[in-house]
């Protein structure tokens, strides 16, 4: 179940309490806080419920529940410790499409209260759907830490000076540019010390200070391999400032996400049917004619842009159209996937050199680079599409490389689903085969490899020479 995050307003709008324990009480505060006109039905209620109608501040029927008390209610909420009353009313509210809130009762409410970070005007709102309360308030308490107090009155600030804050940055991208000054420079800090008059200097000073048009750039930005974790705050922070993303179809959803909500975001992903160059000379329209605009672009490439991610050629033509740039490192496949697999890449006694490499080669390819593939004691990361498993693992043994050296096939890297073969160079043909390995997938070739099944921590790890081995043992007498 998912649930739609909703802001009421009920501001004078009529709202039924059943039930007069120190639930209903709390509830009662909350919804009076929010400008609700309150009735508590109960048969007995707490001196405070007692003492707010008395105040004349909410109303009350003293008695046990009536269907008539729903009439003319916008929200119900049932906070009764009889399951059969609450259900009861649930019933009723439902009959009438009144939104109904049981507490603690997921399954009898239309709809629930969350757990909140109050800095009024600003409202945090966490749920668990329901399921697990007590995680969200943890998750509260975490959030609680990270603003302070003085956020409340930052917002109000910057409701009451909104008109003028429109007035002297009428374009959008101005707009947010000063938000984010206002939420980390010198009016944020004012009023965390308590200096509301120095804020509000501060404030109508920078309004005053005229705008340069602002400059397009396009920032190269690495996304890594999947997990968004793995993401540096230098990328978070791009994708949170961007106004058009250009992704390619590595980069995860989960990652995108991450990105500004109204950043428009295009994936720049091959075509069917376009060649290699045509994308990327599109790609290289798009970054020019937006950059151009005055917009702030990020260019996301799955891994880091300069490891087989043309990420050069992108920057060389930036370069020569004078538009400013700058490059966001990003963890690369083999690094990510030899992590996740548990494999270092370089061990004192097995591997002191590592070649990050492709299987796309060029016709140019050499017989002394095979023969320096085949090499031992190297660490070998092919970044490749899986069917160059095909005849890979044939040539670099026609070239020296012992059939029994170990590999380690990487599919999905970092991602929940992640799944790591492992085997001897001779068999990962029909190896990859019969697992049906699919892209992206990063192949691993050494020593080093030998220790994914020892070291390995995360995802599903498959020992391919153990599998083939299981029909000789079932037909061992
Ligand atoms: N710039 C990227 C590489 C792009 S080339 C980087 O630095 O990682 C694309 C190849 O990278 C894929 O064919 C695959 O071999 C590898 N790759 C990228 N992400 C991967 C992942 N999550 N798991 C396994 N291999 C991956």
């Amino acid at each position: 179940m998912r649930l739609f995050p909703l802001f009421a307003d009920l501001q004078n709008r009529r709202v039924l309490v059943v039930g007069g324990g120190a639930v209903a009480e709390r509830k009662v505060a909350s919804l009076l806080s929010s400008g609700a006109v309150v009735t508590v039905g109960a048969p007995e209620a707490t001196a405070e419920i007692l003492r707010l109608h008395k105040q004349g501040a909410i109303a009350l029927h003293h008695a046990s529940f009536q269907p008539e008390w729903l009439d003319d209610m916008w929200l119900v909420i049932a906070a009764t410790d009889n399951r059969d009353i609450n259900q009861h009313v649930a019933s009723l509210a439902n009959e009438r499409r009144l939104l109904i809130n049981v507490v603690d009762d997921p399954a009898l409410s239309s709809f629930q209260v969350p757990s909140i970070v109050d800095r009024a005007p600003l409202v945090i709102a966490i749920s668990s759907s329901g399921y697990a309360p007590v995680i969200a308030r943890r998750v509260r308490e975490r959030i609680e830490a990270l603003f302070d107090h003085s956020l409340g009155e930052l917002v109000a600030l910057a409701a009451r000076h909104r008109p003028a804050i429109r007035q002297a940055r009428p374009d959008m991208r101005q707009r947010r540019q000063f938000y984010d000054w206002l939420l980390d420079g010198p009016v944020a800090s004012a009023l965390r010390k308590h200096q509301p008059i120095a804020a509000e200097k501060a404030l109508q000073t920078e309004l005053q200070q005229p705008q340069a048009a602002t400059q397009g750039k396009v920032v190269l930005v690495g996304a890594g391999p999947g997990d968004p974790g793995l993401l540096t705050l230098n990328a978070l922070r791009a994708l949170n400032e961007a106004d058009i993303i250009l992704y390619d179809r590595l980069v995860s959803n989960e990652i995108r996400e991450l990105a500004r909500r109204d950043a428009t975001q295009v994936c720049v992903g091959k075509i069917p049917g376009e060649d290699h160059n045509a994308t990327q000379s599109r790609i290289h329209q798009l970054m020019l004619e937006h950059a151009q605009a005055g917009q702030f672009v990020v260019r996301l490439k799955g891994g880091d842009a300069f490891v087989f991610g043309r990420g050069g050629e992108e920057l060389e033509f930036l370069r020569a159209h004078d538009i400013p740039y700058e490059v966001v490192p990003g963890i690369t496949a083999a690094m990510a996937c030899a992590s996740y697999a548990g494999i270092p890449l370089t061990h004192r006694d097995y591997a002191q050199s590592v070649r990050l490499t492709t299987a796309h080669f060029s016709k140019d390819t050499t017989a002394e680079d095979w023969v320096s593939l085949a090499q031992e004691k190297q660490t070998l990361a092919f970044y490749m599409g899986v069917s160059q498993l095909d005849w890979l693992p044939g040539r670099l043994i026609a070239n020296g490389r012992s059939g029994d050296t170990p590999y380690a096939l990487i599919e999905n890297g970092t991602r929940s689903y992640q799944r790591v073969l492992h085997g001897k160079l001779k068999n990962l043909t029909a190896q990859a085969r019969q697992h049906a390995f699919k892209a992206p997938s990063l192949l691993l070739i050494g020593e080093v490899t030998a220790l994914a099944p020892k070291l390995q921590w995360f995802g599903a790890s498959i020992d391919a020479e153990d599998v083939i081995s299981i029909p000789c043992e079932s037909t061992t007498p």
